[in-house]
């Protein structure tokens, strides 16, 4: 079929091919949807985790942490209180008192026996009636209650109850938690006789603490009944009073009167899950936290690396079914508005972009020529050569018309051999010598086939077009003025009155 090559060449067609359909409204849903899709999912699933970890620290983690190390504290700390006790209440020590302190040797054999036996870092017993502190070396000094070191003596003797233990913070071993039983002893009828107790270094403990921190970046710590942090070796730089820590300073009182169980506060900008015991042997509360924040790094970390990954699937997905839409979209609609023989706009295409210009033209007012085109006798073409040659003929005038345009202006194939032309920002006078220009350009151009030429004309009926009126009222001006042109002899280009 001769239609083939301007088919695949149509210029016009191509340039105003109207836009049918916009995909890329129908893409945005798209993705959005996807990815809204995606973000609910990887949220929810976060979420859930979340839940579970926080669930499994409060109900699970922090108790179990706390519990063994609570058991090897009783392990290693209440010990050492029954050797304290058991000293306190044994009856050399009262004796040897109130006989007058007389053989040193004695106290100092005793206090080693028990040192030794028990393997303690030291033993002692401070006289309140000499005011001398035995050691298992002998008397190491006299206590004196302007000496700031001895303070503890003299607290311990002023106290309501049994015993103390202490946390001597300026240990010269100051990596072992090295902590003394001071213990209070009385003769028998109930007079207070000094201070005896062990000093005792609790290995285990201060390993199962670290260990606890490293591995699972807990942070545990003692508490006594005053709301003060027990500071020891591995924990320097804990403020002395938790009531003034930010964030957990206000649940202090709430934790020392209920003695254990679960909190949460937030400081530093995370939030801390709180697991209190209460250590009656010690006096001490044991405090195990856990910041949310460091437990949480993991699935949160599985999140973005999620919600990364659906935005790349999305954005990969989009984008082929982009291309994929513009491939064919572009040829569909290509087809749906040319005319397949000439390659001009259709009839289709012509009521989608007069829409269009009718809007233009409300914006922008300017004057629009309708050019309704005709082949005279074309018929008689048909019956003389042939539909073939007649294809030929239509083909060549299309051409004709096209080339005598500009590229703003529309050809349109209206019907069988009639072409509407679109004229945009064209007065009428102007209308008519391009017309004139087009029916010479016709007629003076045959269309040559193999072994003949024919001769064809064209007559034109021209209209102006403005917004206000239909389309079909001025391509009806247009087609009366054609009508005229026909009876007025043909080959001729006339006006609409
Ligand atoms: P007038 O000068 O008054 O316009 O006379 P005319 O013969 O051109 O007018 P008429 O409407 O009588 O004839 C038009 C003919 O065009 C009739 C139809 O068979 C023919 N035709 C319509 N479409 C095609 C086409 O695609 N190819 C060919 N070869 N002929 C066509
Ligand atoms: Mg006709
Ligand atoms: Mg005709």
């Amino acid at each position: 079929m001769p239609a083939g090559s301007r088919a695949a060449c149509p210029r016009i067609a191509a340039m105003q091919a109207p836009v049918v359909f916009s995909h890329r409204r129908f893409l945005f849903i798209l993705w959005a949807l996807m990815a809204l899709g995606f973000c609910a999912t990887s949220l929810i699933g976060y979420h859930v985790s979340k839940q579970a970890i926080r669930d499994a620290i409060v109900g699970q983690d922090l108790p179990l942490t706390s519990s063994n190390i609570y058991s090897e504290i009783q392990k290693d700390l209440i010990r050492p209180v029954l050797i304290a006790m058991t000293m306190a209440h044994d009856t050399f020590v009262r004796d040897w008192v109130l006989q007058g302190e007389r053989d040193v040797d004695e106290m100092t054999r005793y206090l080693r026996e028990v040192r030794q036996r028990h393997g303690a870092f030291s033993s002692f017993f401070v006289s309140d009636r000499s005011q001398r502190y035995y050691t298992g070396e002998g008397i190491l000094k006299r206590v004196s209650s302007f000496e700031p070191r001895d303070a503890w003596y003299y607290r311990v003797s002023g106290m309501s109850d049994d015993y103390e233990i202490n946390v001597d913070p300026d240990l010269a071993n100051r990596d072992l938690l090295t902590i003394f039983i001071n213990y209070r002893v009385f003769d028998y009828d109930g007079n207070y006789l000094g201070a005896t107790g062990i000093g005792l270094t609790v290995d285990a403990v201060r390993r199962l603490l670290d260990q606890y921190q490293e591995r699972f970046s807990r942070k545990i710590y003692f508490v006594n009944t005053r709301g003060e942090t027990v500071e020891f070796g591995n924990q320097k730089g804990q403020g002395a009073d938790l009531r003034t820590r930010p964030g957990i300073g206000a649940l202090v009182p709430d934790i020392l009167a209920a003695k254990q169980g679960s909190w949460q506060y937030q400081a530093e900008g995370d939030n801390h899950i709180l697991h209190v015991n209460y250590l009656p042997e010690l006096k001490w509360y044991l405090f195990v936290e856990q910041n949310e924040s460091v437990a949480l790094a993991g699935i949160r970390q599985t999140l973005y690396t999620n919600l990364a990954i659906s935005l790349a699937v999305t954005l990969v997905v989009v984008l082929l079914i982009h291309f994929a839409f513009r491939r064919y979209q572009g040829r569909i609609e290509e087809m749906a508005s040319t005319d397949k023989l000439t390659g001009l706009l259709n009839r289709h295409a012509f009521t989608i972009l007069i829409d269009k210009l009718i809007s233009e033209l409300r914006r922008e007012p300017r004057p629009v020529a309708l050019l309704m085109a005709d082949v005279d006798h074309f018929k008689s073409i048909n019956d003389r050569h042939g539909h073939l040659a007649g294809d030929t003929v239509l083909e060549h005038v299309a051409t004709t018309l096209e080339n005598g345009l500009r590229a703003s202006d529309l050809a349109v194939r209206w019907g069988g051999e009639e072409f509407l032309l679109v004229l945009k920002g064209c007065e009428p006078e102007e209308a008519r010598r391009i017309a004139e220009n087009l029916r010479a350009a016709v007629a003076g151009n045959p269309v040559s086939l193999p072994g003949k030429s024919i001769a064809v004309t064209i007559s034109v009926g021209i209209a102006s077009f403005g917004p206000d009126e239909p389309p079909s009222q001025a391509i009806d001006r247009a087609d009366a003025a054609l009508y005229k042109a026909k009876h007025g002899g043909r080959n001729r280009v006339e006006l609409a009155g």
